[in-house]
């Protein structure tokens, strides 16, 4: 698959972000993905191509021009696009890529993640969206769309439309489901039918 990620580009967060994103970059390499990304080589953005290809496998970055030198633009990627702006890069993103991958990140990320989370509850695409969040950075933002949800704002299905992840496994689990779901645990699985 061409799994598209969508990361940090700030260079002040903790280390373990960091870290993070290249073990995610290394993982997609070891199943077999290509990595669909912002083409920088910036903070978690970097650190998730550098891992990826270190581990073998392919890269796709596509940037702005106005962001090539402030983000520093990826010129070891397999494939690098240069946009003419950050519509066009966010609109080849989403036609070059099967699944979706969110990793902790900062409002340009959340701008990112909005886009793919709207058209999917609205049914314009089926493509699995799974957010990988281990130490809770988007906690304030379930708690908000569940209360948008409570108070009848937005539609029912507005968590299936996205797999809340915790952990490496989990998050490759929901992104390579035709779902975009998590499997369920035997127990889940048991409750169900129970229901
Ligand atoms: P951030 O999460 O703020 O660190 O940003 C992550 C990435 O999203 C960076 O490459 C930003 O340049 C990018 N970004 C921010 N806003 C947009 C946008 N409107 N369209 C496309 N990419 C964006």
């Amino acid at each position: 698959m061409f799994v598209c990620v969508y990361c940090a580009s700030s260079q002040k967060i903790d280390r373990k972000y960091v870290d993070l994103a290249a073990e995610v970059g290394g993982e997609l390499a070891r199943r077999g993905h290509t990595l669909v990304s912002g083409g920088a080589t910036v903070s978690c953005m970097g650190a998730v191509t550098r891992a990826c290809r270190a581990a073998g496998g392919r890269t796709v970055g596509v940037i702005p021009q106005a962001l090539v030198d402030i983000e520093v633009a990826d010129d070891d990627s397999d494939e690098l696009i240069v946009t003419a702006d950050m519509r066009e890069r966010k609109g080849i993103m989403d036609a070059r890529s099967d699944a979706f991958l969110v990793l902790p990140g900062g409002i340009g990320t959340l701008e990112e993640l909005f886009e793919i989370w709207t058209t999917r509850i609205l049914g314009l695409h089926e493509r699995p969206l799974v957010l990988l969040d281990p130490w809770g950075l988007y906690d304030p933002l379930r708690d908000l769309v569940t209360g948008m949800y409570d108070q009848g704002f937005t539609r029912a299905h507005v968590f299936d439309a996205i797999a809340w992840t915790t952990t490496i496994a989990e998050a490759f689990d929901a992104l390579e489901s035709p779902t975009g779901r998590l499997t369920p645990s035997p127990e889940e699985l048991a409750e169900a039918v129970e229901d």
